[in-house]
């Protein structure tokens, strides 16, 4: 048995080196042909015993896989450092950095690039069947969602494979059951925008589009790089309409601006395409968007029954419970006022249960200062496990 693995193995590994040698260069791809030709001549009567092996244990391969899952699986625990300016630059690097120090758990992708050609990033956390969505950067000037996912998906990464409890969750236990998609800036340009001005903006025509729009100080600016708001522009049953009896909010603007327009049409902008194209193709139970502004949570929709909102809202008493974030009045989720159209809007139409999450003081300058983002860390660090949790309790 020992004997069959070993000859299995150096044939692969030679099959592998004959193939990746080649793919570089022809002359050696012929030396590493006449060597396997050489050892086949040498080990035929192993490789023969070999194949009579094979065909008297057929399930082998079975036995090997299961051999296999048995094996630890490598990683290397890291370090994400959020105490410092924290922009789409550094986010790219520390995905990298995760993907590569857990390639069990986390697994990234491109879902798409922003009006102004950034990548749209997704970071899959967990090796669940059950699947929930967590989003941030939606608007460019609410900065603090970012660096607190990308230091949440190490927190819990590491906790997966210590398998310590983090703050009373079993984080294995959960991330078995439960992948956690995070998209941890959906809107980079307008975070380019906010923190940095206009000057690195890449692209010719969005910058021409970019200086006609007003709306200034930049450093509140929400929209994305055509002064969009990208959170007025998901498509949905109540799209830009102001319904009979309700109120007409003040919160609208018709024209590209730095915040509150909802673009030519549903689904306009490129981000916003990128979004609802993953919404469509996975099966979320649950959507967390992350902002930063008032430590408070919006999860009433109107369009939805009176069981889907009670569901809803024990999970905002959920995050509240740890969070400290308190949960606002159905009341304070506007519908057919005009301003319809956000990431919730959308999910919970598909009946997500979707939450909107401010975390962040309502009252602090812009850009956030980095210590700020970072004290809220001890507010929001549960968030994620909070969703895999209520992720499994909707799919028993
Ligand atoms: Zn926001």
């Amino acid at each position: 048995m020992k004997k069959a693995i070993l000859v299995t193995c150096l044939i692969a590994v030679i099959f592998y080196g004959a193939y990746s040698v080649g793919k570089t260069d022809a002359q050696t791809s012929l030396a590493g042909e006449t060597e396997i030709i050489e050892f086949f001549n040498e080990y035929k009567e192993e490789l023969w015993e070999l194949l009579e092996f094979f065909r008297h244990n057929k399930d082998i391969f079975e036995k090997l896989s299961l051999i296999l899952a048995e094996l630890p699986e490598k990683y290397t625990p890291i370090d994400i450092d959020i105490d410092r300016r924290y922009l789409y630059g550094e986010m790219a690097e520390d995905l990298a950095r995760l993907k590569e120090a857990y390639p069990g758990l986390i697994q990234t992708e491109v879902l798409g690039q922003s009006e102004d050609g950034r990548d749209i990033h997704l970071l899959k956390l967990g090796k669940g069947e059950h699947k929930s969505l967590l989003l941030g950067g939606v608007h460019g000037c609410e900065i603090a969602a970012t660096p607190l996912l990308i230091k949440m998906a190490n927190e819990y990464a590491k906790h997966y494979y210590s398998e310590e409890e983090f703050d009373g969750f079993n984080v294995k236990e959960l991330l078995d059951k439960v992948t956690l998609y995070i998209v941890p800036l959906v809107n980079p340009d307008g975070m380019e925008i906010a923190v940095n001005g206009g000057k690195t903006l890449l692209t010719q025509e969005v910058v021409e589009v970019f200086n006609q729009i007003p709306g200034r100080p930049l450093t509140d600016w929400k929209a994305n790089a055509r002064g969009v708001d990208l959170n007025r522009n998901f498509t949905c049953t109540n799209w830009g309409k102001v319904l009979p009896g309700r109120p007409k909010s003040r919160n609208i603007n018709t024209e590209p601006h730095a915040e509150f327009y909802g673009g030519p049409q549903p689904a306009s902008e490129k981000e916003t395409r990128a979004l609802e194209n993953l919404m469509e193709k996975n099966d979320f139970k649950i959507l967390f968007d992350v902002h930063s502004r008032g430590r408070v949570i919006y999860y009433y929709k109107a369009i939805q029954n009176e069981e889907f909102n009670e569901i809803t809202y024990r999970i905002a008493q959920e995050i509240n419970k740890f969070s400290d974030y308190e949960v606002l009045p159905p009341s304070m989720s506007t519908y057919g006022q005009g301003t319809d159209g956000n990431t919730t809007d959308f999910a919970a139409e598909a009946g997500v249960h979707s939450l909107t999450i401010e975390t962040m003081p309502f009252h602090i300058p812009s850009p956030y200062p980095v210590e700020l983002i970072t004290a809220e860390w001890e507010h929001f660090k549960d968030v994620g496990l909070i969703l895999a949790k209520e992720t499994s309790r909707l799919a028993e």
